[in-house]
């Protein structure tokens, strides 16, 4: 943040601090000037009345001013409003020490209590207190001048005098101090909000960052899994499969129906599991960060093709896409073939199971940092927070049982990293769902 932003945040934030102790003061003010009745009739007593109805007054105008600074005026006026009520209570000083004793009324005291009550109670600038100390001072002289003794005996008047000037110089040296102090303080807040924000942003990475590892892990633990499953169950599906055939030609299953019905069920069963076996081959035999094995294809094409086979699914839906001129890239035309028709049947399945009205599915295409980078975005119900992260599991499904998998992110996930990149899904819940992955470009 720059200097200049920093001050005028300071400003803005300054402006409300000081109405709020404007009119704190002001409060303050009227009760001690009506208190001040108190003085009167100690030192005063025959002029009890004049000066009462002084205070009245006085305090009645501090009460209209700060009736003014609540308005939306008071707020940009707010500096000088503080000065107009400041010096109300010092030109009734300033006249009752006129109508009274001259340079021997105690009453400028009263005058040095509100020039320090302004630098250490009140918020004001540098200026404004000097402005204050100056103005109290020489209404001070004025109301010497104006009483009949003027400023005689001179040795009191230089003293009081003095006492007044220093106590503006104090009040100054004080406001000078105080406002550095709330300026660094401001300052502060300001560099831990900014360091707040940082911190934020590097704990979202490496938020991002887990959850990623995390996947990976758990890709490579399916990996050691699916490895040791396809060895034991291939021979036995693939015997049995044998067998099945074997037992079909057999002339009793031949001449019973409920028999053959029974084989060929057995039979849809174990192709059934074949393919579970052949899907988990995608994360048997791959290697996490292995550089990309393949040909060079037009992404376009691998595009055409999925929209294509997935014709049937996408009836109703309106396919839009955005692609640069040269889709040139590296890797396994057929694997990402069939991630594009994973993405494009899930949307259409979301869509259509939620009855999603102008159903849209709109894939943008774009290279960054010699990657293509693509996104396949649909306007279905989304997918819901707690499932975002779990999308990508194998075997997690929302679909009713039997009918799906959820072996398609997951395998898709696996053919993503093998081209070294990743495939991440991103979704508001009831609007979008959108899911992105890179793919390096041919050199
Ligand atoms: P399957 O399609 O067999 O369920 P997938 O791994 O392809 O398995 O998908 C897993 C789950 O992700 C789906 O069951 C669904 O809940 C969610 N999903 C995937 N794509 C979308 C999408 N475009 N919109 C909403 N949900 C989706």
């Amino acid at each position: 943040m720059s200097t200049n932003q920093l001050y005028a945040g300071y400003q803005s934030e300054l402006v409300d601090f000081r109405l709020a102790f404007s009119r704190g003061g002001a409060y303050t003010a009227i009760v001690l000037v009506l208190l001040g009745v108190g003085l009167d009739y100690g030192q005063y007593p025959q002029q009890q009345f004049a000066f009462a109805v002084a205070r009245v007054l006085v305090s009645l105008l501090i009460a209209a001013v700060v009736v003014v600074l609540y308005s939306a005026a008071g707020r940009r006026f707010a500096p000088w409003l503080t000065l107009t009520w400041l010096l109300l209570p010092q030109i009734m000083i300033a006249w009752m020490i006129s109508q009274t004793e001259g340079v021997h009324s105690p009453y400028y005291v009263g005058l040095n209590l509100a020039i320090f009550a302004s630098g250490i109670a009140l918020p004001f600038g540098l200026w404004q207190n000097v402005v204050f100390g100056l103005l109290s001072y020489l209404l001070y002289v004025f109301a010497c001048l104006l009483h009949p003794g003027g400023i005689e005996p001179l040795g009191t008047f230089i003293v009081n005098s003095l006492f007044l000037l220093f106590a503006a110089a104090a009040s100054a040296v004080y406001t000078y101090f105080n406002e550095r102090a709330r300026f660094m303080l401001f300052r502060l807040k300001a560099e831990v909000a900014e360091k707040n924000a940082e911190l934020e942003v590097i704990n979202r990475k490496l938020v991002d960052i887990k959850g990623q590892m995390l996947q990976q892990e758990k890709m490579a633990a399916i990996g050691t899994l699916a490895a040791g499953l396809l060895h034991e169950v291939n021979n036995p599906v693939n015997f049995c499969l044998m067998a099945i055939e074997v037992a079909m030609e057999e002339p009793q299953a031949k001449e019973s129906e409920s028999l053959t019905e029974c084989l060929v069920d057995a039979k849809q069963g174990m192709q059934r599991i074949q393919h579970i076996v052949s899907d988990l081959k995608t994360f048997a035999y791959r290697k996490p960060g292995a550089e990309v094995e393949g040909t060079p294809f037009m992404f376009e094409k691998a595009l055409d093709s999925s929209i294509r086979l997935t014709a049937h699914e996408l009836r109703g839906v309106k396919v839009t896409r955005e692609l640069p001129a040269d889709t040139l890239v590296l890797g396994d035309e057929a694997a990402i073939i069939g991630v594009l028709i994973n993405l494009f049947s899930n949307a259409a399945l979301a869509m259509r199971k939620a009855g999603t009205t102008a159903p849209a599915i709109h894939t943008t295409v774009r290279w960054s940092e010699g990657r293509l980078h693509v996104t396949v975005r649909d306007n279905g119900p989304g997918i819901a927070p707690e499932h975002l992260a779990r999308v990508f599991e194998p075997f997690f499904t929302t679909r009713e049982v039997g009918q799906g998998l959820g072996l398609g992110l997951s395998i898709s996930y696996a053919v993503i990293e093998r081209h070294g990149g990743q495939l991440f899904a991103e979704s508001e819940l009831g609007q979008w769902a959108a899911f992105s992955f890179d793919l390096p470009r041919a050199e």
